[in-house]
């Protein structure tokens, strides 16, 4: 998913804007500005593109998550529940705002398991949170309706799958909020920024405040105004906002690769009978930024990982191992340290999710995901494919 492939003149372009007059800051200094604003223009061309109301554009992915988290009331005791396969930061994002994270197994799609959903909500539960990792999407229409029923949140994390859709609509717009990163490996990038989406006009205004000290942002004069609640620093600056404008305009094109790529890939590999494809929720479309698949078993699983590396097939990761993404590394997370103190009840709390998680170990055992770059030419990818299956047929 790397959109830091795809730099050039247009990004350039933005940025000498913001340089040639000199205003760093989103905020303010409207005389010097010659007309430019970065962020706030990034978020009217997001806010189109992803069919929704509102677009809050934020520092980070992390922040996006916190910010969005905020903006809808969660806070201090709350439950959220989340997927044990994501990034560290979907945990981090529901502890900083003083709530607990509970964590939840995945199934066959790599994301939340309905079922295992309703199973985790107890008196306290307050949102859900899908991760739509990989490019690929959770059953989103089986959570809402499990919203609904509770009256949870539905909060999107789609940092990594900016471009897929659901149900017609483009990932990370389906449910309450949504979330986007563009951190220097996503599909799309800032170098560092991320959004929060939302048809939701309070949680938009509240993200608005809460993001930049709890500023309301009425009047000209910053200094004078006022401040309805706390808030923090998450913005992001015009430089890095001018690189997302650019990149935002060429979001279609570096799907539609991704697309061209990841089939060729996923054509190769659907002729070995012990491959079997993560599964997709009807009406879901991909971003195709990585193609995930199933080996038999993990012994397998990890076989394949290591001789795919062997014959040169850079950049396929076995989850199940990384310090990162999977919840059997998180044991700084569910520990209070000297240095991180968790209220009492927070850490009552997130014993919760000091168990096993067996259905998830099972699925991610087996899976490997293949990152998809835009880069390649048709020979690359057609010699990547071949590589691959010669790779897989030596150890199946
Ligand atoms: C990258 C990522 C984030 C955090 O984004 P940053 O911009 O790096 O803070 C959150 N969730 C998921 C699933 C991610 O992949």
């Amino acid at each position: 998913m790397p959109g830091f492939e795809l730099f050039g003149n247009e990004e350039r372009k933005e940025v000498q804007d913001v340089l040639d007059n000199g205003v760093l800051m989103r905020y303010g200094f409207d005389p010097m500005r010659n007309g430019h604003h970065k962020a706030l223009e990034l978020e009217q061309d997001l806010a189109a593109k992803m069919k929704v109301k509102h677009a809050q554009v934020v520092s980070s992915g992390t922040a996006a998550l916190t910010v969005a988290l905020a903006s809808a009331g969660i806070g201090y005791g709350d439950e959220v529940i989340m997927p044990t396969f994501t990034f560290v930061a979907s945990f981090e994002a529901i502890l900083a705002t003083g709530a607990i994270p509970v964590l939840c197994d995945i199934d066959d799609t790599l994301t939340l398991n309905p079922a295992a959903v309703e199973a985790a909500i107890t008196s306290k539960t307050k949102a859900v949170m899908p991760v739509h990792m990989c490019g690929s999407m959770a059953d989103l229409a089986s959570l809402k309706h499990i919203c609904d029923k509770h009256q949870l949140l539905l909060l999107e994390d789609a940092c990594q799958a900016i471009g897929g859709s659901y149900a017609g609509k483009p990932l990370g717009s389906y449910g309450d909020l949504g979330c986007f990163s563009f951190d220097f490996v996503k599909t799309i990038t800032c170098g560092e920024g991320g959004a929060v989406i939302t048809n939701n006009d309070t949680y938009a205004d509240h993200a608005h405040k809460y993001h930049d000290h709890g500023h309301d942002h009425i009047g000209n004069d910053r200094g004078a105004e006022s401040h309805p609640f706390l808030g923090y620093n998450y913005r992001i600056s015009e430089l890095n906002a001018a690189v997302g404008i650019a990149q935002l305009r060429k979001l279609d094109h570096t799907i539609s690769l991704q697309q061209k790529n990841y089939s060729i890939l996923r054509s190769a590999l659907a002729t070995i009978p012990e491959v079997s494809f993560r599964s997709v929720p009807d009406t879901g479309v991909e971003s195709y930024a990585f193609l995930s698949f199933f080996l038999p078993d993990e012994n397998i699983a990890r076989k394949a990982h290591k001789t795919l590396g062997e014959h040169g097939v850079d950049a396929c990761f076995y989850w199940y191992d990384n310090n990162w993404h999977y919840y059997k590394k998180w044991e700084h997370l569910l520990t209070p340290s000297s240095l991180i103190k968790y209220a009492d009840d927070i850490v009552s709390g997130l014993q919760r999710n000091n168990k096993a998680f067996p259905a998830s170990d099972a699925w991610m055992g087996r899976t490997i995901s293949c990152l998809i770059k835009v880069g390649w030419s048709e020979n690359e990818v057609k010699e990547r494919a071949s590589k691959m299956v010669e790779a897989l047929a030596s150890i199946l």
